[in-house]
């Protein structure tokens, strides 16, 4: 029997892991973490490798360890060039995914490690046994769900018939069979708007110059972070808190969210590649396509687009992850609001001895949730409630 069982390795999972382990709340012998890859933060450090992310968004105190300025420390004694970016010290991917393996490495993260997908979590007398697709039967006495949303791929409406008829040469960048980019035949066109279809679009721009369409809905919307920084602190937090409507909760995060926005250092690179005739970017939506036998034709306002493949960078879907929560919801008479998802306490306890980190916490934490700053607050409120 475990104290406590994490479901997700990924940095929620392994910041919450954290926190318990440094904190003394569990032993690592007593700590279970169950994810299907091999080792910590996997789908993290290939979503952002396959896009060549060379720094992160966030600002260097936000990151996997308990204390803000342990990334920072780090830093100074990383032997990389440039470890931090600009004023809020943004980390180097590559700074980042080292100090996480060190702080895995001190907590010995890997030695509570179990390889699994959750399949079913049901409460036995005063323990958790939660199920995997092997069918073992693990126990514990506390859950703490740390899933996301980044398996829920979202392909547009645009794009759909095309991805169905054309599937080998419309792929969404995130999708786990996609092979090397580098061996992809040009020319390229990537659909989508934001910081992931921006860095995409510089990565295979200067991999085929000349040969890549970035198409966008809407004219790059400028903003350093995903939403405004108030969002992190008591600022904006402390009057969320006062809502009391869940349905005006999740309109709030909508709003928050300033979603398909790229930061100023990521678009002047865009710009630069413009320019140099290395990529072109157009506005507008792909409103019918013709397949032919080696190229697609992309219809985009006027413009008749020559492509042989398409890369859709359009994130994920927003509904709530983990199709096996909805047998715990019903048996466990979990709150949910009309979005569907959790309504928890503040300490993220969606009932005694079961935790959300995570969007699953969203409608407690707040737009910045799913970030890294979202797990260590996420993280913070479980810890300091025990
Ligand atoms: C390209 C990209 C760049 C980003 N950059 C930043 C940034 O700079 N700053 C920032 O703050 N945020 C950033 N984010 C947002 C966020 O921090 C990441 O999405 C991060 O990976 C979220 O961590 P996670 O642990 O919630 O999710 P994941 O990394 O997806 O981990 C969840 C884990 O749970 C596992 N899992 C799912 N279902 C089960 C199950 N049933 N049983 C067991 N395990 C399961 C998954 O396999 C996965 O390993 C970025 C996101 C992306 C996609």
């Amino acid at each position: 029997m475990f104290d406590w069982l994490v479901i997700g390795g990924g940095i929620h999972g392994c910041t919450i892991s954290t926190y318990l382990i440094k904190h003394r709340k569990v032993q690592s012998e007593k700590l279970c973490i169950i994810d299907p890859h091999s080792e910590p933060m996997a789908r993290w450090k290939r979503n952002t490798a396959r896009i060549s992310m060379q720094y992160l968004r966030s600002p260097s105190v936000h990151h996997i360890d308990v204390h803000p300025f342990s990334l920072q420390h780090f830093g100074k004694i990383a032997e990389e060039h440039n470890p931090f970016y600009g004023m809020y010290k943004r980390p180097s991917l590559q700074l980042f995914n080292e100090h996480s393996d060190k702080v895995i490495f001190e907590t010995n993260l890997t030695n509570s490690w179990h390889r699994g997908l959750v399949t079913n979590v049901q409460k036995v007398m005063d323990f958790w046994e939660v199920t995997t697709e092997k069918g073992e039967i693990i126990r514990s006495k506390n859950v703490i769900i740390a899933i996301s949303v980044n398996e829920q791929l979202l392909i547009p409406d645009g794009a759909e018939e095309l991805a169905v008829e054309s599937p080998n040469r419309v792929h969404h960048i995130f999708d786990d069979n996609l092979g090397d980019l580098t061996e992809m035949r040009a020319p390229i066109a990537i659909i989508g708007g934001g910081i992931t279809a921006a860095h995409l679009a510089i990565k295979m721009a200067k991999e085929y110059p000349g040969e890549v369409t970035l198409i966008k809905r809407h004219p790059f919307r400028l903003h350093d972070f995903d939403s405004d920084p108030g969002w992190l602190g008591l600022k904006r937090q402390g009057p969320y808190r006062k809502v009391k409507d869940y349905t005006i909760r999740r309109e709030q995060i909508k709003e928050a969210r300033l979603k398909g926005s790229v930061p100023r250092d990521v678009l002047h690179k865009i710009k630069r590649l413009e320019i140099e005739h290395k990529l072109r970017v157009v506005d507008g939506e792909v409103n019918s396509y013709i397949t032919e036998q080696e190229y697609l034709r992309l219809n985009v306002n006027s413009l008749s687009i020559k492509v042989r493949n398409v890369l859709l960078a359009t994130g994920f879907l927003p509904t709530r992850p983990g199709e096996w929560v909805e047998k715990l919801i019903e048996a466990e008479n979990l709150s949910c609001a009309n979005c569907g998802y959790p309504i928890v306490n503040k300490d993220l306890e969606w009932c005694p001895h079961l935790y959300v980190m995570g969007p699953l916490a969203e409608l407690e934490i707040g737009p910045i949730a799913r970030n890294v700053s979202g797990a260590r607050q996420a993280a913070e409120r479980i810890v300091s409630s025990l």
